[in-house]
C-alpha cells in the first residue's frame, strides 16, 4: 500500500511506482485533503439556492447550479502545476514565479475564469446564455474566495492586480478535525446554512425547485 493516512489526515505517498510518481504532488496531498473542498461545496450550495430563487423571479431562469460547479475552481492551481510541468514539461509563470497554490485566488483570475468558462457553458449540452454563464460562474468563484478569506489570515492577494496585499479575516482557527478532510465547526455551519436555504426555498417555491439543478434533463430551462 503506497498511500498512508497519518493522524493529521494528510496522505503521504511513499514508494510510488514510477508511473504514479509523475503525479507526485497530487498523490502527496489530494485536492480534497489539502483544501476546503467539502466546505466550499456546502457554502456555495447555501448561496446558490437563494440566488437561484431570485434569478428565477427576475429572469425566469435558474442556472444557479453553476455556482456550485465553480466552487472548486480557484483551487485548480494545485492541479495545473503537476499536469503542466510533469506531463508537458511546461512551467506556468504567474507574476514572475512558477504557479503555486493561491495564485488563482484573485480578482483578476475571477474575471478571466468567468469570461472563459462562460464560453464553455455557452456550448452544448449546457447552452447557457453568455451573460448568465459569466454572472453565475463569477459568483461561484467569489464565494470560494470569500470562504477562504473567512478562514485564513493572511489568506491571498484577493484584489490583485489592484492590490498585492494578502488579506484575510481568520474568524476561525481552521483544523482538519473531521476525519482529516474538514473542520467540523465550519462543516456544521455550512450544513445548517444549506438546510436553511433548502427549507426557505421549499417553503416559497414548493418541492419542484430542485429540477433546476438537473440541468442535463431540462436544457430548455436555461
Ligand atoms: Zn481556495
Amino acid at each position: 500500500m503506497w498511500l498512508i493516512a497519518t493522524r493529521s489526515g494528510v496522505v503521504m505517498s511513499r514508494f510510488l511506482p514510477p508511473s504514479l510518481a509523475l503525479f507526485y504532488p497530487l498523490c502527496r496531498q489530494p485536492l480534497f485533503l489539502s483544501t476546503m473542498l467539502i466546505e466550499h461545496i456546502l457554502y456555495s450550495t447555501a448561496v446558490a439556492i437563494p440566488v437561484g430563487m431570485i434569478s428565477l423571479r427576475l429572469t425566469g431562469r435558474d442556472p444557479s447550479w453553476i455556482i456550485i460547479l465553480c466552487a472548486w475552481a480557484p483551487d485548480i492551481d494545485q492541479v495545473l502545476y503537476p499536469l503542466s510541468y510533469r506531463l508537458l514539461g511546461v512551467s506556468m509563470i504567474v507574476n514572475g514565479h512558477t504557479l503555486r497554490h493561491g495564485d488563482l485566488h484573485t480578482l483578476g483570475a475571477l474575471l478571466v475564469f468567468s469570461v472563459l468558462f462562460a464560453l464553455v457553458l455557452r456550448m452544448y449540452p449546457f447552452s447557457i446564455r453568455y451573460g448568465d454563464g459569466m454572472l453565475f460562474s463569477g459568483i461561484g468563484y467569489a464565494v470560494h474566495l470569500l470562504g477562504d478569506a473567512l478562514v485564513y489570515n493572511p489568506a491571498y492577494p484577493f484584489f490583485w492586480p489592484l492590490s498585492e496585499s494578502r488579506l484575510g479575516l481568520g474568524v476561525v482557527f481552521y483544523v482538519r478535525d473531521f476525519f482529516g478532510i474538514a473542520d467540523s465547526r465550519v462543516l456544521v455551519v455550512g450544513l445548517l446554512l444549506c438546510a436553511l436555504a433548502v427549507l426557505v426555498r421549499t417553503a416559497v417555491d414548493g418541492r419542484g425547485w430542485t429540477r433546476h439543478y438537473m440541468f442535463w434533463r431540462k436544457p430548455e430551462n436555461t
